[in-house]
């Protein structure tokens, strides 16, 4: 038997015991990385802040949700993200021309926007006429959507 498979795993960043081999931490909800050597940097890891935004936000006590820059450094990595504002899910999908489709969750075709680029995006994207940027604060929840 090996000393190793009964050894406690602690989260990296709130210091909480996992569940088991389980990586995303039940208390805090960080997803635990292999590569720690770059903690200013968002990885590709399913964590959408870096390790040390992420150490700032759980000191004040905040969910991990990505600020909007940190957000628009999100989809370079991933191609397919999602967000919610309250009860309304959002999804963003980058195509492989680069193009960004911004819509509504189960909405039709019509209504999505398409920018033709992050920067576009982050400064053109509306919901009902506000832009997106000045609604960033009010998300509630933040993930991949593939
Ligand atoms: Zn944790």
């Amino acid at each position: 038997m090996s000393i190793e498979n009964n050894k406690k795993q602690f989260c990296q960043l709130c210091n909480n015991q996992l569940n088991g081999n389980e990586s995303i931490c039940p208390h805090c909800g960080w997803v635990q990385q292999l590569d720690m050597d770059e903690p200013d940097k968002i990885h590709w890891s399913y964590n959408f802040v870096s390790y040390s935004k992420a150490k700032n936000l759980l000191s004040e006590g905040k969910p991990l949700i990505p600020d909007f820059s940190d957000f628009l450094k999100c989809m370079e990595i991933y191609s397919e993200l999602e967000f919610f504002i309250n009860d309304n899910h959002f999804g963003i999908i980058t195509d492989s021309d680069k193009k960004i489709h911004f819509y509504k969750w189960n909405e039709t075709d019509t209504k999505y926007q398409i920018y033709s680029n992050i920067r576009e995006f982050a400064n053109k994207a509306t919901i009902n006429g506000v832009l997106l940027k000045n609604l960033w604060n009010q998300v509630t929840k933040f993930g991949t959507a593939s």
